[in-house]
């Protein structure tokens, strides 16, 4: 078994990573640690929730103690580039934890705040800034921060950014930054813009792939249920009358739907609060911090917080609306079943969401659409409550009865897949995966390094 200690970290990361409370590094810190350390390029393939934040922070740290501080003015040791605002106040609050014994300058440049603050706390020089692409470009065209003394660059979620049309500004940084200098890429996925952004950008890098066996998907109860458009507000509230829902982030498709929704929950008597991009930097934070703190039970949100945000306790994701593309479902329900908790997801879906239904299918080999053989299981069309929740006001016989001539020879909805009913035999009739977990497959993590 691999410590932290083992790692080659310096004395002051050590006691901050202990007091964390972490005693073994995660499979992508014991990886990427030493070759970051190596001065390696590295492209890490990591989701959010494998520790990928540490894996990278602490050898940025760790250079940073043991190396000679020469500041230069408006420069930065290191620099790390994140999709979203919420993201890099995250990473600047780990930056804060491991760097708690040492001392670090390291300023976050986000866009939605005013630049002044960020042009000062970069003027005498920074070890490590923690920027968003587009609001770092401006200051670099004004001449506040320069790049040419900057030895390392973290691109995180690289495909997030790519999708979030960061491709252009990504390339200008890495073309203001030295030759010599040690890049580390970390997406989740690997798409050829990444490719062959690696291609142009990083010098033989090293590449290590972190898959965790037991994704959270797993661990999630996914159900959907079919609502007509027009009763979706009426379905959520129907939902959120479950008190066993504690912490839940509600997804909508638009800043303005995510605005509607969270008005609607308020009327009714419901703590809510918006978070998107249209909301400014200092909303979208208090926010945030409202609801990781337990003062406002439903967060509402685009899919700017499907990503990266680590909130350990949300008891459900709602996906009041679907997403367009299906990567996206993945990332938000990926919000709740954190830190090796479990997780519920459900997903209200009309009529002219199935298609982005099938697409969430198809990419995650799931079946979760209720066709119209067990409709009867997952819900109705008008009220979107689930079968269930309809029988509990039914004396016990007819539910019986109903159940009993609704699944007569069907396939019936489960958690994760559909199967006959009339089966009996443990494990038949599902799926490879479902038959594996019942056997009692291994939770642990897989890594792969390879040059
Ligand atoms: P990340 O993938 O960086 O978002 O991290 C996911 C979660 O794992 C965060 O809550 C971290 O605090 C936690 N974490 C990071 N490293 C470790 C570790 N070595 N042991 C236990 N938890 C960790």
């Amino acid at each position: 078994m691999t410590y932290f200690k083992d790692l080659g970290l310096a004395e002051p990361i050590l006691r901050a990573v202990m007091a964390t409370g972490y005693t073994t590094p995660t499979p992508i810190q014991e990886s990427v640690i030493p070759a970051i350390n190596d001065g390696k390029d590295v492209i890490g393939i990591a989701q959010t929730g494998t520790g990928k934040t540490a894996s990278f922070v602490l050898p940025i740290l760790n250079r940073i103690a043991t190396n000679k501080k020469v500041h230069w003015p408006g420069t930065c040791s290191a620099l790390i580039l994140t999709p979203t605002r919420e993201l890099a106040q995250q990473i600047a609050e780990g930056i804060q934890t491991y760097s708690k014994f040492m001392k670090v300058n390291a300023p976050v440049i986000v866009g939605g705040v005013k630049p002044g603050p960020q042009v000062k706390a970069c003027a005498r020089g920074a070890d490590v800034i923690i920027a968003t692409p587009g609001r770092l470009l401006d200051h670099i065209q004004s001449g506040a921060i320069r790049l040419d003394r900057t030895l390392q660059v973290v691109a995180d979620e690289a495909d997030q950014m790519m999708d979030m049309g960061f491709l252009p500004a990504i390339r200008k940084i890495m073309a203001a930054l030295p030759a010599k200098r040690q890049t580390i890429l970390l997406s989740a996925t690997m798409p050829q813009q990444i490719r062959s952004l690696a291609k142009d950008f990083m010098h033989n890098p090293k590449e290590i792939s972190v898959a965790p066996v037991s994704k959270p998907i797993e661990r999630i109860e996914q159900s959907v249920r079919r609502v007509e458009k027009a009763h979706k507000k009426k379905a959520l509230l129907g939902i959120l009358a479950d008190n066993s829902i504690t912490k839940a982030v509600v997804f909508t498709r638009t800043k303005r739907g995510a605005n509607v929704v969270a008005s609607h929950l308020v009327d009714a008597g419901i703590e809510a609060l918006a978070i998107h991009g249209n909301k400014s930097q200092s909303q979208r934070q208090k926010s945030l911090t409202s609801f990781k703190a337990g003062k406002t039970r439903i967060l509402v949100a685009t899919d700017i917080a499907a990503r990266g945000i680590d909130i350990d306790d949300v008891s459900h994701v709602i996906n009041f609306e679907l997403p367009n593309v299906p990567e996206s479902y993945v990332h938000r329900i990926g919000r709740t079943a954190r830190a090796g908790r479990s997780g519920v997801a459900i997903s209200l879906c009309d009529q002219s969401e199935i298609s982005l239904l099938k697409d969430i299918e198809k990419l995650t080999g799931q079946n979760l659409l209720p066709t119209s053989s067990h409709d009867a299981a997952c819900g109705d069309h008008k009220t979107g409550k689930s079968q269930s929740e309809k029988n509990q006001r039914k004396p016990k016989r007819a539910r019986r009865q109903k159940t009993k001539s609704a699944n007569a020879g069907k396939y019936v909805h489960t958690k994760k897949s559909r199967h006959p009913r009339k089966e009996k035999k443990p494990g038949a009739g599902m799926p490879a995966d479902g038959l594996m977990r019942m056997l009692g497959e291994s939770k642990s993590m897989a890594v792969s390094a390879a040059h």
